[in-house]
């Protein structure tokens, strides 16, 4: 059975179960396993599953106080027609490199990698250890990750859902994808203020004691659906996995021959989780870290020093745009022997002066990484170069992964085969798309430029796409910040 200790040392051993539902560790620290467990099948064996009976493989190793059934469960109703492919994870080739689509799910970003599961694992996680309360998530968001959660726990019994977001500060389709979901227990809030107020005041209700009583009296309980959340983190592994089986499958490699893996990077999540495939065996190279202007992953790679005192850019690729990239914090634990003490001061001098720098000794632990980062002009140009060389369209995000990898290759003269992790679909983000094709993205608005990508690229504009051109608004709550907390209560009818 795998136990689950704080990456800071405090706090008690968790199952993955009790990981799941409490997200983080009592001490701030994120959970760690006691240890990486080994793939379960041969490469051989996973070139023949499916996506489902991959990821059942690689969860089950860490998710092993989960019954087979339950697990198995939880994996069909994530895994299902919500994706518009049977592959889930297709991997397309253009110019040199397998771009793994992560974008076929229901909000066509990467998120729903993961959040399609997290929710039947947090209420599985619910029952088996006896919880009668509804779980009520409560998110903040700047766009993506609010609208990949509402589709997850839409609907999802035993669970409420309220999402807070800035009126002014999401994108008109992010707003529009976000107001017209469906389902009962979703809530859908816009306050006045930025993307802070709502994660400050989102912070404050969790942190209120007297809020958690009147919950636990009415039969409620709050959970988090952050990227740092052990149900989040290993759904991610599977598709490296998957990746890896398909190109063994179509003969693109030979069985153990080494890939390189290339990761749009914000959080550190999903390259964490590539590690970590890594780790149990997957034959992984380099796992190539891109980032975009916001590039301290860049200079801590380079340095040793990860320092969040700058300036914050944004960017075109605004899921990257992140100064603290928390679940870096799993790695920097890894490197440091698994010493949670020297981790937690590392992480209290974050806190403190905004910086830390690791030993030497730290350092060569990272040999398998590389980092590199794209500025906006390269971006741009990336995604109209490979379009003028393939006619295959990639969003902003997936485009600095691209770039950095045309830069690794040039750096350093390697041709291993190389995974690009494609994080979003372009019609996520028409307008830099277009601006960069066309060189102008004029006075359209968002669905007249969606028809000019569609004809550019001859891919059919996505359900997620077209389903809310006309979908009727069904959330229209605006609040201040203070009100925040009264609102929660009034959606709760508590
Ligand atoms: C969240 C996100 C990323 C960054 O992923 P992390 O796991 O936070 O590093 C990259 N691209 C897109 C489109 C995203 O939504």
């Amino acid at each position: 059975m795998v136990k689950y200790f704080s990456t800071r040392g405090g706090g008690s051993p968790a199952s993955a179960s009790e990981a799941v539902l409490k997200g983080l560790a009592e001490d701030g620290g994120l959970f760690f396993p006691d240890h990486i467990p080994a793939l379960t099948k041969s490469l051989k064996q996973f070139a023949d599953m499916s996506y489902q009976e991959v990821a059942y493989e690689v969860m089950q190793p860490f998710l092993s106080d989960y019954t087979e059934e339950e697990l198995k469960n939880c994996i069909k109703n994530a895994y299902d027609d919500k994706f518009d492919t049977e592959a889930i994870a297709p991997l397309a080739y253009a110019d040199g490199a397998y771009y793994l689509e992560l974008f076929h799910g229901a909000t066509i970003a990467f998120k729903d990698m993961a959040l399609s599961i997290l929710p039947h694992l947090m209420i599985t996680a619910a029952k088996k250890n006896h919880i009668q309360n509804d779980i009520v998530i409560l998110t903040a968001t700047s766009g993506d990750t609010g609208k990949a959660a509402l589709a997850g726990f839409a609907d999802v019994e035993g669970t409420k859902i309220i999402v807070f977001y800035p009126k002014s500060g999401v994108s008109p389709i992010q707003e529009k994808q976000m107001i017209t979901q469906k389902g009962d227990n979703t809530f859908v809030v816009g306050i006045h203020g930025n993307f802070d107020d709502a994660q400050n005041g989102v912070k404050k209700i969790f942190g209120d004691k007297e809020f958690e009583k009147l919950m636990a009296d009415n039969g409620y309980q709050f959970s988090s659906a952050n990227s740092i959340n052990v149900g989040r983190l290993v759904p991610q592994i599977v598709y490296y996995v998957y990746a890896y089986a398909q190109l063994l499958k179509e003969g693109k490699i030979a069985e153990g021959e080494p890939i390189n893996v290339v990761v749009p990077t914000g959080n550190f999540g999903n390259i964490l989780a590539a590690c970590f495939a890594k780790n149990m065996g997957l034959p992984i190279a380099k796992l190539i870290c891109a980032s975009n202007e916001n590039k301290v992953l860049f200079d801590f790679l380079r340095t040793g020093t990860y320092d969040r005192n700058r300036d914050f850019v944004l960017t075109s690729s605004p899921s990257m745009d992140i100064l603290i990239s928390s679940n870096l914090e799993r790695l920097i634990y890894l490197i440091a022997g698994e010493d949670a003490e020297r981790n937690r001061n590392l992480m209290m001098q974050l806190s403190t002066s905004g910086k830390y720098e690791i030993s030497t000794e730290m350092q060569e632990k990272l040999q398998d990484f590389y980092g590199e980062y794209a500025t906006e002009t390269e971006t741009a140009q990336t995604i109209a170069s490979l379009y003028d060389k393939c006619g295959y369209v990639i969003d902003p995000h997936t485009a600095v992964a691209s770039c950095v990898y045309q830069k690794y290759k040039k750096q350093t003269g390697d041709e291993t085969k190389t995974v690009i992790a494609s994080t979003a679909s372009p019609y996520k983000f028409t307008r830099s798309v277009i601006t960069a094709i066309e060189k102008d993205g004029g006075e359209a608005d968002d669905f007249a430029l969606a028809d000019r990508l569609s004809s550019l690229s001859g891919v059919k504009i996505p359900e997620a796409v077209e389903s809310i051109r006309k979908a009727p608004v069904l959330h229209e709550t605006i609040c201040e910040k203070e009100e925040m907390a009264d609102v929660v209560k009034k959606y709760l009818g508590i």
